[in-house]
């Protein structure tokens, strides 16, 4: 088994693309349970009031659960409202239930409305040894495919962006925007905030597409760019209706695969 080491500092990752179904999500579980099965601490923020990450870790999120809209919203602290996911004690999760639909709006009204994850997420990090618990390694928020409040929250709370990119025509389109976003945030609210990671889903290398998408990512993001590419694979989108990533599912399937080494990447190359 391939040796992970633990970050010097945690580090916390908004996993963002404005576009919907690129992957952000299914990388957010995944990446994350890979990070956990070989001995990382790890949080995830399910910040997507469609809760799907919260789901395929196995977390319920019916309305009446603790969620990041109390956290957002309600002034409760993330300790009370994390629940430990189905992938195991070092996986937990801060689930999203549909009350967060509301929030981008509730939030236009209220102080320091781009920084309350951040102000929450600090706290939460800077008592895990009055907590008895181990210091976590890794946070990474997954994004709804949209730039608003809740998006720029990610990216304040966060010290790392991690783009997902769909092998798919237009893929490139819409990302100027994005990274208008990002220098926005990075300029006036979070200066250690750096495009760390990209991310190549849904590869198929049968088609030309596919291999021209992914040469042209690479091209525009020579160092972010993990040289792990994820294949289209069915056992990747079948795992969330059985509450389980990939990496649990079936860990010896091709996409479990990718995910363990785009994961091993990301650990070694470390926080830029
Ligand atoms: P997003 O969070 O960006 O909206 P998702 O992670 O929910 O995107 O993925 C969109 C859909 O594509 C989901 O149904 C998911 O199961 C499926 N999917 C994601 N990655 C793959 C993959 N590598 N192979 C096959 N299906 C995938
Ligand atoms: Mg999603």
């Amino acid at each position: 088994r391939a040796k992970f080491e633990k970050p010097q500092a945690t580090r916390i990752m908004a996993v963002t693309n404005q576009k919907g179904g690129v992957g952000k999500t299914t990388t957010t579980v995944n990446i994350a349970a890979a990070l956990a099965k070989h001995g990382m601490n790890v949080l995830v923020i399910d910040s997507d009031p469609q809760g799907n990450a919260s789901t395929a870790l196995g977390i319920e999120h019916h309305s009446d659960v603790a969620s990041i809209y109390d956290i957002l919203l309600g002034g409760m602290s993330i300790a009370e409202v994390t629940e430990q996911s189905k992938e195991g004690p070092s996986l937990r999760v801060v689930p999203a239930t549909i009350e967060l639909a509301g929030a981008e709006i509730e939030l236009v009204n209220v102080d320091d409305r781009e920084r309350r994850l951040k102000v929450a997420l600090d706290e939460y990090l800077s008592t895990t040894s009055d907590r008895g618990e181990e210091r976590v390694d890794y946070v990474l928020i997954d994004c709804p495919p949209s730039l608003g409040l809740l998006t720029i929250n990610a990216m304040v709370a966060a010290t790392e962006v991690f783009i997902p990119i769909q092998c798919e025509y237009y893929a490139l389109e819409g990302l100027s925007q994005l990274l208008n976003n990002i220098n926005l945030v990075k300029n006036s609210m979070n200066e250690v905030l750096e495009i760390s990671t990209i991310l190549l889903t849904m590869f198929d290398r049968r088609t030309n597409l596919s291999n021209e998408v992914a040469l042209d990512v690479r091209e525009h993001f020579p160092d972010a760019t993990l040289n792990t590419k994820i294949p289209r694979s069915v056992r990747i989108s079948e795992a969330p209706s059985f509450q389980q990533t990939v990496i649990t599912y079936d860990p010896a399937s091709p996409g479990a695969i990718a995910y363990e080494q785009a994961s091993l990447e990301i650990a070694k190359r470390g926080a830029k």
